[in-house]
């Protein structure tokens, strides 16, 4: 099969959180199994250049139809760790990419409606006519949109578009001046219940719904988050386009690429381990601490990594630090935040606890750093308020760190709390799970996790190495992407 991805992220190149990871994961998997996969992503000024191979303009003049007038852009292409990809560059006065952040801009509404039309263009263009067109988020919602509008009708008619949700509270919730620039002019046409106006607010048009009412497919990224989307509110006011469009719509679990997240072949740790030499882990720890100049003494360190984000519960994440430190345990943070009053909040921590020799917060995105810490601690936890998938509780487990969750979205998917889980035996169980908001159910699970590890070192171990066998590769949602790639193809 031919199948051409279209996102604003592929790590390591350009990665924001969990889907750049995805993008490149799930290409990476159907390459390897013999189908033809390329990327369409934004040429951003402030991506890692350094991951790219071959870089070279394969496109000159493509000018892409915007507000009556035409950008000028070309095309760059080279290979990130062996995925194909395609880079789009405009030339105009809007510096739509150069911006030195992929996201937060004022005018983002425009700057990815105007990828959208860029990528569709290219394929138009450079005569691809992929079988399948996957697209991501609300930043390429408008793709199947203007596909089946605009597209069908110059010969791109047999394209079908998979479409996947890694995120349902942004949405692109915009104004109609968004389609007139792409083209699309018809208001009353696409200001409509059925189409693209936003089911809330009739005077704007809502890019993600586009997305879910136009494409041949739809899923998010794990089962339980697919039901929580439909019948509790995590759909972010999408729940009843969703139920319209239920035939279209599942849910598939991301999966890990375990070329880069595993411990055994791990290039950013100092000693690789696996099941079989657990007891090796330890040097790692030993290696993390060494790095953040903690204190070396027989105690459990636990860690969080991820965006410090309201969706990530920044609240409990907080409380796990002092709860940590308050049972003689160790923590390391790794995080970054976008909102003002996060950032300033975790930076005033920072300053605080300085001098502590438990405790480290590192404040900035660190995709190196990241690899030494799953490794090197002990315990991970992930409290978020709703998490579509997660991939940090995964990483944690494939690293023998054990997860301690809150029991939403694909957390619930993934962790099975060991001393509650009632579909899996003691044998299959990995991790601690907890269900409400509130400190004292992380407290709750922290300390089941700590009890065990101060009181049943080989019972704890024995539970990491349980997490480790589990497999959270792309084998199964390669599949799964397959047969509705196979589903829709024309
Ligand atoms: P989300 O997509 O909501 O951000 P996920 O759990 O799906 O969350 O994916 C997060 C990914 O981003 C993981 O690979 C995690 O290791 C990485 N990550 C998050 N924050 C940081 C950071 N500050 N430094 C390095 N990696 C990070």
């Amino acid at each position: 099969m031919y199948i051409v991805q279209i996102a604003s992220e592929c790590a390591p190149v350009i990665k924001a959180g969990g889907l750049g990871d995805v993008v490149y994961g799930l290409s990476r998997e159907l390459d390897n199994r013999g189908h033809c996969v390329e990327l369409i992503l934004p040429m951003y000024d402030c991506m890692r250049y350094d991951h790219i191979w071959g870089m070279h303009e394969a496109y000159r003049d493509l000018w892409v139809p915007w507000y009556g007038g035409a950008i000028h852009c070309s095309v760059f292409y080279g290979t990130v760790h062996g995925v194909k990809c395609f880079f789009i560059q405009p030339h105009s006065g809007d510096n739509f990419f150069n911006r030195g952040h992929y996201y937060g801009a004022l005018d983002d509404h425009f700057r990815f409606a105007f990828f959208s039309k860029a990528a569709l263009e290219f394929l138009l263009k450079s005569n691809k006519r992929p079988d399948i067109i996957h697209c991501h988020d609300w930043q390429t919602g408008l793709i199947p949109v203007m596909l089946y509008e605009m597209y069908k009708f110059h010969g791109m008619d047999r394209q079908r578009v998979c479409y996947t949700i890694h995120n349902f509270k942004h949405q692109g919730i915009t104004g109609i001046d968004v389609l007139w620039a792409t083209g699309l002019n018809n208001d009353l046409y696409y200001l409509n219940y059925d189409r693209l106006q936003d089911n809330f607010n009739g005077s704007a048009i809502n890019l993600m719904k586009g997305g879910i009412v136009y494409a041949n497919y739809v899923n998010t990224v794990s089962p339980h988050h697919a039901w929580e989307a439909r019948f509790e509110n995590e759909g972010y006011g999408l729940g009843h386009t969703l139920e319209v469009h239920q035939q279209k719509f599942g849910g598939i679990l991301n999966g890990l690429d375990y070329s880069i997240w595993s411990p055994e072949v791990d290039r950013y740790i100092p000693t690789q381990y696996g099941v079989e030499d657990f007891e090796l882990k330890v040097q790692n720890k030993k290696a993390l601490r060494e790095r953040l100049l903690l204190r070396d003494e027989d105690k459990p360190l636990i860690a969080y990594i991820g965006r410090l984000d309201d969706q990530k519960g920044v609240h409990l994440v907080h409380h796990a630090m002092y709860y940590a430190m308050a049972r003689n345990a160790q923590f390391v943070l790794l995080g970054s935040a976008t909102a003002p009053d996060i950032n300033s909040w975790f930076w005033h921590e920072k300053q605080h606890l300085n001098h502590n020799p438990d405790v480290h917060l590192e404040l900035s995105f660190n995709e190196e750093l990241s690899h030494l810490i799953y490794a090197g601690a002990d315990m991970f936890v992930v409290p978020s308020n709703y998490e579509p998938c997660g991939l940090t509780q995964m990483i944690a487990l494939k690293y023998g760190t054990v997860p301690i969750v809150r029991g939403v979205g694909g957390l619930i998917n993934t962790v099975f709390d060991k001393d509650y889980d009632q579909f899996h035996r003691p044998e299959e169980r990995n991790g601690y799970v907890f269900f409400q908001t509130d400190s004292s159910a992380l407290e709750s699970a922290m300390h089941r996790a700590l009890e065990l590890w101060y009181t049943n070192r080989e019972g704890f171990y024995q539970l990491a190495k349980q997490g480790m066998r589990y497999d959270y590769s792309w084998n199964d949602p390669g599949d799964k992407y397959l047969e509705v790639y196979d589903f829709i193809k024309a």
